[in-house]
């Protein structure tokens, strides 16, 4: 861990400022910018085939035909009629039935994970994750002064008899559970897809236990074969806290995402949204809801799908070609990432360090965990970087990871 606050400033800090997650692994994501380096780093969606222009001219006809209200303060659950295009785009995710009315617009998801500590966890309460998970999450519940407790996963994800085991070992401790938070389809970082019986067992396992669900679904539609599996929520709706955004599918800058609520947690989750951040941009929500109802926003998700589909088979085939099979991952079906192990014992944060010298950076499993110590496992995201590059990045890599692996 470094620290970068002088001590006279630390007096003025709360202790959940100066315990935010600040280490090595965070700064790969500026070192990731250096234009020398090749990054397999950051998770950011390719925008390249957006129809510019024609955004353009909307963003324009949106603010001369609303006039000011385009510019104004708005309602805190979010303009009803981007609440009308979640739902289209919770449909599409499997969800077809959702009640714009249950709907609060966040500046994107991460807001939303910000608000249901915020409104649901207290300080010292557990929030249970899969592990690996979300870092944007972790740092979250690390700022809520949250415990984030992992539950083990294996090649499909979840196992709901794992979840049962550390549900019931929380509650013999006396632990409040706060909520179970999870990335079913296509997670970041495992890329996992958890298959539709095994939701329906962890359902199962929180209802048992009264636990709630978050739900955090960015990747759901970013599906290499078939059709998105249906969240959790679709048949769990009582229980599941649902968030979804704009960010994968059409622009995270932007910064539109949402929460579908429970009924019965609506109110307060909506006065914590309101009291965090008033709401969503209006002039972005505009422009949002125009992507969903005026473009070919489905063709667009097939699009940039078809092309992260060919950069994760030319990953798969570069790491064939260049890095030593001890370097063990599930293929992903769809999302951003690909996640893999190397021997136990390797430590990939200092391979990370060897890997900049050599011209290329992966983001280190140990961000992505509530578990301390050494970890062998890496995410490796082919989402921005076109073919070549990617192979570059790889052969780049390689003696670092063969070094690794020679011990
Ligand atoms: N959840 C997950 C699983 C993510 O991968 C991300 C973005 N990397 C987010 C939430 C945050 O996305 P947004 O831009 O909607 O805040």
């Amino acid at each position: 861990m470094s620290t970068l606050v002088p001590a006279g400033a630390r007096a003025h800090l709360a202790r959940r400022a100066t315990t935010v997650r600040q280490s090595a692994v965070r700064d790969v994501f500026d070192i990731a910018m250096d234009p020398d380096l090749v990054s397999l780093a950051g998770g950011n969606p390719w925008l390249s085939g957006l129809p510019l222009e024609e955004l353009g001219a909307t963003a324009q006809r949106l603010i001369a035909q609303q006039g000011t209200a385009s510019l104004q303060y708005g309602p805190g659950q979010g303009l009803a009629s981007m609440r009308a295009a979640a739902c289209t785009v919770m449909a599409a995710d499997g969800i077809p039935d959702a009640d714009p009315e249950l709907v609060v617009i966040t500046p994107g998801s991460q807001a939303a994970i910000d608000t249901a500590c915020r409104a649901f966890a207290d300080p010292g309460d557990v929030v249970v994750v899969e592990d690996p998970t979300f870092v944007g999450a972790l740092t979250s519940f690390q700022t809520w002064e949250l415990a984030a407790v992992a539950t083990p996963t294996d090649e499909h994800g979840l196992v709901p008899e794992e979840l049962d085991a550390t549900l019931t070992r929380l509650a013999a401790e006396g632990r409040r559970v706060a909520f179970l938070y999870t990335i079913p389809s296509f997670a970041n970082p495992s890329g996992l897809l958890l298959p539709a019986e095994r939701r329906e067992r962890v359902a199962e396992v929180c209802a048992r236990h009264d636990v709630l669900i978050v739900e955090d679904n960015p990747y759901g539609q970013i599906a290499f074969d078939g059709e998105p599996v249906a969240p959790i929520a679709a048949a769990h709706r009582d229980r599941t806290v649902y968030l979804g955004t704009m960010s994968k599918i059409f622009s995270p800058g932007v910064r539109v995402g949402w929460a579908l609520v429970p009924e019965a947690l609506h109110r307060e989750f909506y006065l914590c949204a309101e009291s965090a951040f008033i709401h969503a941009s209006t002039t972005s929500q505009m422009l949002a809801t125009a992507f969903v109802t005026e473009f070919d926003w489905q063709g667009h998700v097939r699009e940039v799908t078809g092309l992260y589909r060919a950069r994760a088979a030319a990953l798969q085939d570069a790491l064939t070609e260049h890095w030593d099979p001890a370097f063990e991952y599930t293929p992903p079906a769809g999302g951003f990432f690909l996640w893999g192990s190397l021997p136990a014992g390797v430590d990939t944060v200092e391979l990370m360090r060897e890997g900049i010298a050599a011209g290329a950076v992966f983001v280190p499993g140990a961000a992505f965990t509530p578990v301390e110590g050494v970890h062998s496992t890496l995410r490796l995201a082919y989402s921005f970087v076109d073919e070549e590059t990617l192979v570059e990045g790889v052969r780049r890599l390689a003696p670092v990871v063969d070094g690794a692996v020679a011990g």
